[in-house]
């Protein structure tokens, strides 16, 4: 009874509280399960920091060119243990995951090199830099084409295009893990595994880059450990366990990440150059927290899926299906039903809990967008956001929660906001 009092005060009616604790009744082994492969990655995340004998003088600030960082050249022989790679560049001066993928792009791609998505479409921001939308600096501009496989109508792998699209010039295949705002599945690890092993028996010289996105220590391996070159991410989102607040990585060969270094900084220089301006602590503490943290943001999508697909609502992943990364879509069929749920995200949050989300127009979108998130880090989606295009279906996208117990509340708190405007009728 106290919870309930102490959800009561947050604003959840006990009608809310307790068709939520129906639902969490049946998630316990799920919830077990994820817990398990938490337990796992911490024990890799741990073994890897005492390895590398992490210890004070590794979180000292350095300014200036930053030559000799002990802690941040530490901090790479940590996440390429992680990852299981021979090499990382983990870097503040990476600004953020399309930095850190164009980086890996550019870097490992020269004129006359053709590059292949073997999934479909890659990320929004990504088509820029590939040149797929026209823009300055593109790949393409430099002269590095672009080939794209698409998935077949159900979502899998189309081997028969996927071979006939590796030609002599194919040098990099790139693979998106998360699903990002498409409609296609998110591929698992193991997935992932077997369609590299298929591009290298066609080539076996060619490259695979895997965008990691969303989906670093969901599974108990990553896409490094099954044969990609490199895996690439962003630390405002998974492993910056919500404390990074900026950087990328590029985990990876020692030959793919040396070409990485130089396109950061400068040939010649590479990885001697970039100070880490005081933010080692929070990029090893981040990064031990992260296993605990993404199982947390794992816990409320699942939940929000069984919350919402028992409601009615159509929701991808749907409420059993196993989890590769920590995105879930709710289709809510109304701009009003979008509005409320981000209002109630919004009005769970630590920070900015009294704004109001309205939809407003972005570049790039032929629809308004709404946004809700009362975050740490601005734009970090560790933490608990949601958004979506106003227009059919009328989906929104919701992600992250750096505690288990703080998705829970956005997500009561959404369900709440919902059953006030009349937009979701509570089961008896
Ligand atoms: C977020 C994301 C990106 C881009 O990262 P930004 O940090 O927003 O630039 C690329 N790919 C996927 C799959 C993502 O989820």
């Amino acid at each position: 009874m106290e919870l309930e009092e102490m959800y009561g005060r947050l604003g959840i009616r006990p009608a809310v509280y307790q068709y939520g604790e129906s639902i969490l009744r049946d998630l316990r082994d799920r919830f077990d399960a994820i817990d398990a492969t938490a337990e796992y990655n911490q024990g890799k995340v741990i073994a890897a920091m005492q390895k590398n004998r992490v210890n004070a003088t590794h979180f000292a600030a350095t300014t200036g060119y930053g030559y000799d960082d002990a802690g941040r050249d530490n901090l790479e022989r940590v996440y390429a243990d992680v990852f299981h790679t021979e090499a990382a560049l983990v870097r503040p001066q990476i600004t953020c995951g399309t930095h850190a993928l164009t980086v890996a792009l550019s870097a490992n791609l020269l004129p006359g090199d053709e590059l292949l998505s073997p999934v479909g479409a890659p990320y929004d921001t990504l088509e820029e830099a590939i040149g797929i939308r026209e823009s300055k600096c593109s790949l393409r501009e430099y002269g590095v084409s672009y080939r794209q496989a698409d998935l077949k109508p159900d979502g899998t792998f189309d081997y028969d295009t996927i071979r006939a699209a590796i030609t002599p010039r194919t040098k990099l295949i790139t693979i998106q893990r998360s699903k990002g705002y498409a409609t296609r599945p998110t591929f698992s690890v193991e997935q992932i595994g077997t369609l590299i092993t298929f591009c290298k028996s066609v080539k076996p010289d060619v490259k695979v880059m895997v965008d990691n996105c969303y989906g670093e220590f969901v599974e108990r391996l990553e896409p490094s450990d099954l044969g990609a070159d490199m895996v690439v991410g962003s630390l405002i989102k998974n492993p910056g366990g919500g404390l990074a607040p900026i950087g990328g990585y590029i985990c990876g060969t020692a030959e793919c990440v040396e070409r990485c270094s130089y396109r950061l900084s400068a040939p010649g220089l590479g990885q001697e150059v970039g100070a880490n301006l005081g933010l080692m602590p929070a990029f090893y503490q981040g990064l031990f927290l992260a296993p605990t943290v993404v199982a947390g943001a794992l816990k409320g999508a699942i939940f929000a899926a069984n919350i919402y697909e028992r409601l009615g609502f159509a929701c991808v992943p749907n409420a059993t299906e196993p989890r590769h990364d920590i995105i879930q879509a709710v289709t809510l069929g109304s701009p009003e039903a979008m509005k409320a749920f981000c209002r109630g995200i919004q009005a769970a949050a630590p920070v900015d809990s009294y704004v109001t989300p309205e939809p407003w127009a972005m570049p790039g979108y032929d629809a308004e967008v709404i946004m809700a998130a009362g975050a740490f880090v601005q734009g970090s989606s560790i933490e608990l956001s949601a958004d979506g295009p106003i227009r059919p279906p009328y989906a929104v996208y919701f992600q992250g929660g750096l505690t288990w117990y703080h998705a829970k509340l956005g997500i009561l708190m959404s369900l709440q906001k919902l059953a006030e405007a009349g937009l979701a009728a509570l089961p008896e």
